[in-house]
């Protein structure tokens, strides 16, 4: 029995069955077929859903395919759950690949199983055939062996790795070989690389352009003793047999590249076309660094659900991340569709986009702004009931209060207001809208107090209070307080001669928004006051007793 067969003792699929199995994809011509094979490993990182939405836009656009792949092939690595919170994560997001495996674990499309661990009889046919033609042999390194050679390539000051003279069993003959396994000594299976280090050449990448790389002559492992083979060989036969056209991933693979297609050429595929992607980076202090699982919750997907960002904008914003443009186009374009957007991947910046929280927010509050007070009370109601139990039942024991707080400066207004940027901030904007959470810190106490005339202006205007004012109404209220009061109409009167006034309309209109709502910015006041009703209006009003005693 030949070695080759000592170690596939099994039946195995043939090649010519696995290749016919696996049809051409019939698409129209430019169509790209993408995937996102990521590692069940237990966490998503928001730079996993940008390259989902990378590859995703990038198929669909050309109506070709996008396509989920698991990479379960590091059983050592795998997590329990994981799988699962990859897939609700894209499809939380709408990020929906048209074959791969759903949210309930359940297998969709033709060029399956989209489960690494479900095709190993498929990778070890082509492990057989690389076997017998030469290209790949058994190695029966021990750690210690290799440890030992490690220690002989520093000392000696060799580039590291299982490469060229320093492979020890690449030329074992077929009777070593065999003694070996009759010794049951475990095996891996290596790929014999016929590169030359010496030797230059340059690959494309999409993004990066030209790249020179040494040739790889590594003698890379492709299947482990457990008898799975390692990413790098697995991918490759995957991404033939299932069509890819475009590989996008992190540029963590652009040094694999070389071997990935050296692997291509060895088997006699084509390899797709390369684009590596620059990981999301964020400033600390003066200096860029990645997105870090460790240090930063905005690298967990579940930190945007977990405080609140609507999924359109977690998805506007790495939209906006990838191809800075989207910005311009989006404000010409207010009302379509992110898809009607064209994403480029050559204007993806090749040196890592920066992570922006003031950007994220005013991409989510233009979001939020365009929801109506009912769709924002549905939105920010569905999300506290997962995530904050207090505001839940606020929401759900004051529905049409809430709802007609949520409706100031929104339900039909010209520029709605834009304060929001995540359902957990609605809590402390309807906040002083109830008594028992309002209050007034000392500091805009004292700001009430340093304001002449408060005392007496609040007075005046408890007595021609009246709720169902305009805002018009209300404002011309202002004005002639002001004017009894000594205060200019307008900033402009007061800066031209500021020995004649105390100040000017905002100073009056300060003492109300204080004392009804303890802030110093907040909402159209009017608004607030018919929403709130004049029991409570008044009320509040008339803490100036308190506040100042005469
Ligand atoms: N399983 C690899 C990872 O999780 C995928 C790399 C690729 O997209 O080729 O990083």
């Amino acid at each position: 029995m030949s070695f080759i067969d000592r170690i596939f003792p099994n039946p195995l699929p043939s090649i010519d069955d696995i290749l016919n199995k696996y049809k051409k994809r019939n698409l129209p011509e430019g169509s790209k077929v993408t995937r996102i094979a990521p590692s069940p490993t237990g966490f998503m990182h928001i730079g996993g859903i940008y390259t989902a939405l990378i590859c995703e836009r990038v198929a669909h656009q050309s109506n070709g395919v996008f396509f989920l792949r698991i990479e379960d092939t590091d059983t050592k690595r795998e997590v329990e759950g994981a799988t699962k919170l990859i897939c609700s994560s894209l499809s939380n997001y709408n990020i929906l690949p048209d074959e791969g495996i759903d949210s309930n674990g359940q297998e969709f499309g033709d060029y399956g199983p989209y489960k690494q661990s479900e095709r190993k009889s498929i990778y070890q046919a082509f492990i057989k055939y690389m076997l017998e033609q030469g290209k790949a042999y058994p190695c029966f390194a021990t750690t210690e062996e290799l440890d030992e050679l490690r220690k002989k390539q520093e000392l000696s000051g060799a580039r590291p790795g299982y490469y060229s003279h320093w492979a020890k069993y690449r030329n074992l003959s077929e009777t070593q070989i065999l003694e070996k396994l009759d010794a049951g000594i475990p095996f891996v299976i290596r790929f014999k690389s016929e590169g030359n280090y010496n030797n230059k050449i340059v690959i494309q990448d999409g993004l990066k352009g030209k790249i020179n790389f040494p040739e790889n002559d590594l003698d890379v492992v492709i299947m482990k003793s457990d008898g799975l083979p390692t990413y790098h060989f697995a991918h490759v036969i995957d991404d033939t047999l299932m069509g890819t056209t475009h590989v996008i991933r992190g540029d963590e693979w652009l040094s694999s590249l070389p071997l990935h297609i050296q692997l291509f050429k060895a088997l006699g595929f084509t390899p797709p076309k390369y684009t590596h992607i620059s990981p999301i980076q964020k400033m600390d202090g003066d200096s860029r660094r990645k997105l870090s699982k460790r240090h930063d919750p905005e690298a967990d997907v579940r930190y945007y659900d977990s405080v609140g960002y609507p999924k359109d904008a977690v998805i506007e914003y790495l939209l906006n991340l990838a191809n800075s443009n989207f910005e311009y186009w989006r404000r010409n374009n207010p009302s379509k569709s992110y898809k009607d957007f064209n994403l480029e991947l050559k204007k993806l910046s090749p040196s890592g986009a920066l992570f922006d929280f003031v950007k994220l927010n005013n991409i989510s509050k233009e979001i939020i702004a365009k929801m109506s007070a009912e769709e924002l009370f549905i939105n920010s109601f569905e999300w506290a009931k997962q995530n904050d139990s207090e505001l839940y039942l606020l929401m759900q024991q004051n529905s049409d209060y809430v709802k007609s707080i949520l409706s100031i400066e929104r339900t039909g207004a010209k520029n709605a207001r834009k304060d929001i940027a995540k359902y957990s901030d609605i809590k402390e904007e309807i906040k002083y809208f109830f008594d028992d959470r309002f209050s007034i810190s000392d500091d805009k106490i004292s700001e009430i107090k340093d304001i002449p005339s408060s005392k007496e202006i609040v007075k005046d205007y408890i007595e021609i209070f009246n709720e169902t004012d305009t805002n018009q109404e209300w404002f011309n209220k202002m004005l002639t307080l002001s004017s009894k009061y000594g205060f200019a109409k307008n900033a402009k009167e007061y800066k031209l001669n500021p020995s004649n006034y105390k100040g000017d309309v905002s100073s009056v209109v300060k003492i109300f928004r204080i004392l009804l709502t303890g802030k110093t910015q907040s909402p159209d006041l009017s608004e607030i006051q018919k929403t709130m009703g004049s029991t409570r209006v008044l009320n509040r009003l008339k803490q100036i007793d308190n506040i100042i005693k005469d």
